[in-house]
């Protein structure tokens, strides 16, 4: 924090979403297919064609709107953001302007520094997002319109966060919420979920806003990290110098960690808004809103809470497994064939996660179903395998994707609980360990431990360590 600044950041995210088709047309937005192969007369943007507002768009805007506290507007409007660029036929991008489908949205984050606090979302809209231009070898570009149309939501937060650390609290959990949510792939290398950040400072203890600059081409949560610490410290450096900071739009370099002007307030678009006459203003009735409410997946922090509630897992725990919503599915599955959700979490967040980490798996291309896994846990229930050879069948059975059972008659791997082979063994132990024995008779008590050792060793991991144990006591105390 510095003793001088206040650091103002307020953050717009693009979102963009998982449907099928594009937002004002029936063409698919598939990725990576051959250029303007996915394209008609509305996304073209030929004279004459008219848009029609898919509905899906509609039901995911009011699920984001919904997970992030907003108020869902029963009227909004799109409007004509107007500028010339080659990407964008029409010469105007549809969006909404004065009256947006969400507003007066907030977040709950914590950090280390803050604590908790509440940060405003001012609004959510729709838009629809622009093609690509390709840069050919010799200098010509062309124009690729399958991106054309594509759906954004735009979520606008109030210039809540006072650190770079609050702003990417904010934005971790927004990404959380749009995932969970199903209506992203939260992809932001791919500009799934893109950030705009505006930073600006000020002296402490003043009321009005400084002037900000907005940093673009942000596309990993270190590097808007890294962009809001440099403009910050570019800041305080122009009024120190005496200068005053303009408004202007800076892309960031992550190769030199550095951002440099894109360009100025006077070089800024006027958009001219206008409402788009080809589309009638969107009437979104409490019953859609209703509905939409009705099929909104449990979100994070109230499986968080659940899981230390009702499953009685640590606060950690429920974190890390609430994180991501493939992962709380996994670990619900598992719960529900093995009954005991803190060993459940133990081997998730251990042998699964540690796992898969491994070998750059996610969760959903585990080879252990939660069904195998719940196999394994019951075996170790009710103490056909111990703990350690459990481990072994673990491997196996993600290897080979045979069930413990199966791994456990094929191997031989079943503990023996049978007391009189194990008394057998201890007797070998005994017999071949008389320095030991002694040691032990005279008040080396710690030496239980070697012969509890030798005899899982002698049979192969197989003995039950707390038979093992007890017939050790009795006959080493005879
Ligand atoms: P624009 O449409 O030009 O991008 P907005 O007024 O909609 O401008 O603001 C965009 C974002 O910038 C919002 O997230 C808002 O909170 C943030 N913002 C506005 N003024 C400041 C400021 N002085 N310092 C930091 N953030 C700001
Ligand atoms: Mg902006
Ligand atoms: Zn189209």
């Amino acid at each position: 924090m510095n003793s001088r600044y206040e650091v103002v950041i307020g953050l717009e995210v693009h979102v963009q979403l998982t449907t099928k088709t594009k937002i004002f047309c029936g063409c698919s937005k598939e990725f990576g297919q051959f250029p303007n192969s996915q394209t008609c007369p509305v996304c073209l943007g030929l004279p004459g064609a008219l848009p029609v507002l898919s509905r899906q768009v509609v039901d995911d805007a009011i699920r984001a709107g919904l997970a992030t506290n907003c108020q869902i507007s029963p009227h909004s409007i799109f409007a004509r953001k107007n500028y010339f660029y080659p990407d964008l036929p029409k010469g105007y991008q549809i969006s909404q302007f004065e009256l947006p489908i969400c507003e007066h949205g907030w977040l709950d984050i914590e950090t280390q520094e803050s604590g908790k606090k509440r940060l405003g979302i001012t609004r959510i809209h729709m838009e629809e997002d622009a093609g690509k231009l390709l840069h050919n070898d010799g200098g010509n570009s062309s124009v690729d319109l399958n991106r054309a149309c594509t759906p954004l939501l735009e979520v606008v937060s109030e210039p809540d966060m006072r650190s770079s650390d609050e702003a990417i609290a904010y934005l971790k959990q927004l990404h959380q919420i749009v995932v969970y949510l199903g209506i992203c792939d939260g992809n932001l290398d791919e500009g799934s979920f893109r950030c705009d950040a505006n930073v600006s400072i000020r002296p402490w203890g003043q009321e009005e806003l400084g002037t900000r600059a907005e940093l673009k081409n942000l596309n990993s949560f270190r590097f808007i990290k890294q962009a809001i610490e440099y403009e910050v410290e570019r800041q305080i450096d122009v009024i120190d110098a005496g200068e005053k900071v303009v408004q202007e739009t800076r892309l960031f370099d992550p190769d030199a960690g550095v951002s440099r002007s894109m360009r100025g307030k006077e070089e800024a678009h006027d958009y001219r808004y206008f409402p788009d006459p080809d589309l009638l203003p969107l009437q979104v009735s409490d019953q859609w809103v209703e509905e939409v409410r009705q099929q909104l997946p449990e979100m994070p922090t109230a499986k968080r809470q659940r899981y230390q509630g009702e499953f009685g897992l640590p606060e950690y725990d429920a974190g890390v497994i609430s994180a991501e919503r493939p992962l709380t599915e996994y670990f619900e599955a598992l719960v529900k064939i093995y009954d005991q959700p803190k060993i459940c979490a133990n081997w998730v967040m251990g042998d699964i996660l540690g796992a898969l980490k491994d070998k750059n798996l996610s969760i959903a291309q585990c080879p252990i179903t939660p069904e195998l896994l719940g196999g394994i846990l019951q075996r170790i229930g009710d103490n056909t395998i111990s703990g350690k050879i459990a481990k072994t069948v673990f491997e196996d059975v993600w290897k080979s994707g045979k069930t413990a059972d199966q791994v456990i008659e094929e191997k031989g791997l079943k503990q023996v609980t049978d007391s009189g082979a194990i008394e057998s063994i201890v007797d070998e132990i005994i017999a071949a360990n008389p320095d030991q024995v002694a040691e032990y008779r005279g008040g080396k008590d710690k030496l239980m431990g070697f012969f509890v050792g030798q005899v899982m060793k002698a049979s192969k991991g197989k003995a039950n360590p707390g038979m093992a144990n007890q017939l050790l006591k009795k006959k080493l105390a005879e």
